[in-house]
């Protein structure tokens, strides 16, 4: 269940955000001023941060800068203030949206959706996963149950195109002209040898058969592995 932080002092509006996104299916966590909203952000982990701006101890902009230092947990701004300058202070502070009072409960129900949506979307699209194997796009590695797979380059864009596409058949000519860059003319031992220390990699950390050949066609993802 995702888990949302509403730091607003009025209780009568915190306590009604909190249930209305209970009645959607969410848990929910209150703080009350901006020292504890930042205490409880930084401490607990949370999908989704809502941000009122005036609150006692710090203001709720002050809470975002401190936060955007350690973390990026989309937070959506509930504020009073409605001046375009806020506005864009406030994104280039980092929040990912921005909603004023007084507010229309299906509005926020619908921003809470939709930023969750993204965020997942972005988490998703940073990382490939296959059985046990999990492929990190930014930190270039691959990893079976935590253990970092000790691969070259080139058989680390190898991994990532048969990840990318679970279900299509690579050729030879197929592999060699994207990941070498160069027209194909033939010779299938750079393919083989790659292939193969590939195998041998995935087998040494248990994974036996990861790659699979199509007589005559090339080389997929084993459905089964
Ligand atoms: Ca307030």
């Amino acid at each position: 269940m995702e888990h949302i932080l509403i730091i607003e002092d009025e209780k009568d509006v915190n306590r009604l955000l909190a249930q209305t996104l209970k009645e959607e299916g969410y848990r929910t966590t209150s703080a009350f001023d901006g020292m504890e909203g930042l205490h409880m952000a930084e401490n607990g982990a949370f999908d989704l941060i809502m941000l009122d701006l005036m609150l006692p101890y710090f203001s709720g902009d002050e809470v975002l800068r401190r936060l955007r230092e350690k973390c990026d947990t989309p937070v959506i701004v509930i504020s009073a203030r409605d001046m375009v300058r806020t506005k864009i202070d406030l994104l280039t502070l980092g929040a990912d949206d921005y909603i004023t009072k007084p507010f229309d409960l299906g509005e926020v129900v619908a921003r809470v959706v939709s930023n969750l949506r993204r965020c997942r979307k972005e988490e998703s699209a940073k990382q490939l996963t296959y059985g046990n194997l999990v492929l990190d796009r930014e930190a270039k590695t691959i990893s079976a149950e935590e253990t970092k797979l000790d691969l070259t380059a080139k058989e680390y864009r190898m991994m990532e195109l048969f990840l990318e596409h679970p279900n299509k058949v690579f050729s030879k000519a197929n592999l060699y002209e994207t990941i070498w860059g160069g027209e194909y003319l033939g010779d299938d031992n750079v393919i083989k040898t790659h292939i193969s220390n590939l195998r041998t990699k995935l087998k040494a950390y248990g994974y036996e058969n990861y790659i699979e050949t199509v007589w005559g066609l090339g080389y997929r993802l084993n459905k089964n592995p």
